[in-house]
């Protein structure tokens, strides 16, 4: 027979839409301390779109946008696709050759006989290349609005940038909230550029930040909040919180998220409501708090 208390938190989790992977991980939601949250796709929607277009002189506006798009049209990224659609929309994507992703950093390839190169301020430094003076405007504006700004490189001469803008999820910031009233340190993680994920955090009242850190550190992050007494549970979405997920003291996938990261996870969130953390945490109290 299954135990009433078992059955009650089954019946509990479907209506709450929590798939319940791994039984004690469930357990231990309710002695967690901190909620690690990636940022896109978890917080914000992860759909973002082309909000600003920014050549440097001779370089125009369409010729921008579609080195970017044929540069970008062989890689998954959602910023990859926000980039091609807008391409299309004002006409033809060229076409590329030697496509290379250089993961959490940009991609590159070869267009028209040119070196091609996408990739925000990480990129940039790398590179050893400054912002040109010539958009130091506009890039400052979207920068102190929290957009992702990308540069475009042709021959290793940034000829000018693209600010991308995500939105943030409505309920995201009722979730942070609720997790403060529960005495919860609320942190969020991302590959995206500092003054971005600032402008997000900031919004949404987190506690604290970890920005720029490439898809292999992010397991590193769980890694250094528990090495500080913390019980961990790590909310995402993407391939690249696959790890991260594994290693936290509770997993989370969120909504849609990826094949990899639900496999990783021990705890299904099926809506992609951030507040479903708050719901596994209650279920987690009224399934174990019982049984003791
Ligand atoms: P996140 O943790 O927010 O999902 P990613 O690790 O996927 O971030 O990407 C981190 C950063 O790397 C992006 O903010 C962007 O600057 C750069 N980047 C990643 N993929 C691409 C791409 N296809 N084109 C341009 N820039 C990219
Ligand atoms: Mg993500």
């Amino acid at each position: 027979a299954i135990p009433l208390v078992i059955a009650i938190s089954t019946a509990m989790s479907a209506r709450a839409g929590i798939l319940v992977k791994d039984r004690l991980a469930l357990e231990r939601m309710r002695l967690v301390d901190a909620v690690l949250f990636d940022k896109t796709g978890t917080l914000t929607k992860g759909r973002p779109a082309v909000a600003g277009v920014a050549p440097v002189p001779p370089a125009g506006d369409d010729e921008l946008l579609a080195l970017a798009a044929a540069a970008e049209r062989d890689s998954e990224h959602p910023l990859a696709t926000a980039i091609v659609a807008a391409a299309a929309e004002r006409g033809r994507v060229p076409a590329a050759s030697e496509f290379r992703s250089l993961t959490g950093k940009g991609v590159r390839a070869v267009v028209d006989g040119a070196d091609v190169a996408v990739g925000g301020p990480g990129l940039l430094r790398e590179l050893g290349l400054e912002s040109p003076s010539e958009i130091a405007m506009p890039v400052d504006e979207w920068s102190k609005a929290g957009s992702t700004v990308l540069y475009v490189l042709r021959d290793g001469a940034v000829i000018g940038a693209l600010s991308l803008a995500d939105e943030v999820r409505a309920e995201s910031g009722r979730a942070v909230d609720a997790l403060h009233a529960e005495g919860i340190h609320v942190v969020m993680i991302t590959g995206d550029a500092r003054n971005v994920a600032e402008a997000v955090a900031a919004e949404l009242g987190i506690d604290e930040v970890f920005a720029e850190v490439l898809p292999a550190d992010k397991d590193a992050v769980v890694t250094s909040l528990q090495e500080r007494g913390l019980r961990v549970a790590m909310v995402g979405d993407g391939v690249n919180d696959a790890p991260a997920l594994a290693r936290a003291d509770v997993g989370l996938a969120i909504g849609a998220g990826t094949d990899v990261a639900v496999e990783s996870a021990g705890v299904v969130l099926a809506s992609d409501d951030p507040r479903g953390v708050v719901s596994a945490r209650r279920l987690s109290q009224a399934s174990y708090q019982k049984m003791v």
